[in-house]
């Protein structure tokens, strides 16, 4: 028998399922949160076409990381959607790579050239409010994602900050 845990502040006991302990039913540990450390894998970046979207702001940041103008930033590594300016892709054995996705520095790893300055769509993962939807979401993006589930523990509160900075409600599941 063990003792009842307190529900830690912020995350009431009907909270969101990622609130409550042993989240994602394949742990018997009582965790609050979600565990996720990237394994640098580079699968989250690539496969079927799609977009990457981003602010002003971080264009901005990208192109002062990448040491080129904003224009030049525009002119190479963008392209329009039906969502809205994206990074562009590059077609690849793996799938359409985004354009910063390097797989050249590091063998075996698949690192981004922009980590510094990568946009909110990216800096959320895998923390998106479709992969929060339910654990079964959640498992579901399991299956690309050899992070999730493994490594840190991010507790619901982090969590939560994470997801409101997730504005990619029109993104695919
Ligand atoms: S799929 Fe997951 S583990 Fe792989 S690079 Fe993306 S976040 Fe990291
Ligand atoms: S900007 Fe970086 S983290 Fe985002 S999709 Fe491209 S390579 Fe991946």
């Amino acid at each position: 028998m063990s003792p009842k845990r307190p529900v830690p502040t912020g995350s009431p006991a009907d909270g969101p399922w990622w609130t409550r302990p042993d989240p994602t039913g394949e742990t018997d540990t009582g965790e609050f949160g979600l565990r996720f450390e990237c394994t640098q894998c580079g699968n989250c970046c690539t496969g079927p076409s799609g977009y990457v979207q981003y602010t002003d702001d971080e264009a901005n940041a990208m192109a002062r990381d990448l040491g080129i103008t904003r224009e030049a930033f525009d002119a190479r590594y963008t392209r329009d959607t039906i969502f809205g300016p994206s990074l562009t892709e590059t077609e690849t054995e793996f799938g359409f790579d985004c354009v910063f996705l390097d797989r050249e520095t590091t063998p075996g790893k698949a690192l981004c050239r922009v980590y510094r300055s990568r946009p909110a769509q990216c800096r959320t993962w895998p923390f998106w409010k479709d992969n929060l939807k339910s654990p079964s979401h959640w498992s579901r993006a399991t299956r690309t994602c050899p992070g999730m589930n493994t490594g840190t523990l991010h507790p619901p509160e982090t969590i939560a900050l994470t997801v409101e900075r997730d504005t990619g409600a029109a993104r695919e599941g």
